[in-house]
């Protein structure tokens, strides 16, 4: 595997031996797990060069203290990749990408940037979405993928694409889970081993919820999952059913259209979010 850590090397670099090759993407912030390396193994099947980018983007976190406890492991996060046949590494630091001083860009989303995580978590999605131009315009890549685990960061970043008309094509991929249903995330690591138990019931939940949908409205449904949740110590910031294209929450299931179950809570102080598409 090649590190870059600077992005005119990379590009170099791309320049003579990208030619000719499909070339698949994954941005990443680095602690790597099972999730990032499903997305790392799909590129190698379809593409000729994988590159994998670890980049603990600032403008994307809400707070300092986020920040600042975000979990950094990159000497182990090389081995991972090396072994998981992943081509290049572009790790830079942060004035290898942002001016100094520099701002976000400010996007219109429109309702998928105003709902969930864009009312939570504000301007977050102008941060993913200025250091992903970024990156999807230093690697020109065939395609990028993206974890359904994070659905509406993969819908803002299709709607990134279109809107600036970047030539890569965005795939979305599965949710990686532990065991017992907790999604992999590299906020995993914050969590002690009860944290993770109790963590777990969040995805269960989800299923719960899902299967209660049959006979049941969703008011109620939600209502009831929320007072167990809590009762189990998860303290919920949201806990909605949307439409996945629009990203507009629903107050019944359409058949025709695709939705999904959407959380984000706090375990033991950590965030989490998950998702279950129905
Ligand atoms: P992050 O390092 O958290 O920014 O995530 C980098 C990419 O990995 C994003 O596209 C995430 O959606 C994806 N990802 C994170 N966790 C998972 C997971 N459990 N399963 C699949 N993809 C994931």
């Amino acid at each position: 595997m090649i590190i870059f850590e600077n992005q005119n090397d990379l590009q170099l670099y791309l320049q003579n031996e990208g030619i000719n090759k499909k070339i698949g993407f994954i941005p990443t912030m680095g602690a790597l797990h099972d999730g990032h390396i499903s997305l790392i193994k799909e590129s190698s099947k379809k593409c000729d060069l994988t590159i994998c980018s670890i980049f603990i983007n600032p403008t994307q976190f809400n707070n300092k203290e986020d920040l600042d406890k975000y979990p950094k492991t990159l000497e182990q996060d090389i081995l991972l990749l090396k072994k998981n046949e992943c081509d290049i590494l572009y790790s830079p630091e942060k004035s290898d990408l942002y001016l100094a001083g520099e701002k976000v860009t400010k996007y219109n989303f429109k309702n998928l940037g105003d709902v969930l995580e864009g009312i939570y978590r504000p301007n977050h999605f102008n941060g993913v979405a200025t250091i992903v131009e970024k990156l999807l315009n230093i690697v020109k890549a065939d395609y990028a993928y993206f974890g359904l685990k994070d659905l509406q960061q993969t819908m803002i970043i299709k709607e990134l694409v279109r809107l600036k008309k970047i030539n890569t094509k965005i795939i979305g991929l599965a949710t990686v889970r532990e065991e017992n249903g907790l999604a992999k995330s590299s906020r995993n690591k914050l969590l002690n081993l009860e944290g993770k138990k109790t963590a777990s019931l969040i995805y269960k939940e989800l299923l719960l919820i899902s299967s209660s949908l049959q006979n049941n409205d969703i008011d109620s449904t939600l209502i009831k999952a929320k007072e167990k949740l809590i009762k189990n110590n998860i303290s919920i910031e949201y806990l909605e059913i949307i439409e996945i294209n629009s990203f507009k929450i629903s107050r019944s299931i359409n058949s025709s259209k695709k939705h999904a179950i959407c959380i984000a809570a706090y375990v033991n102080g950590v965030r989490l979010i998950d998702n279950l598409i129905l």
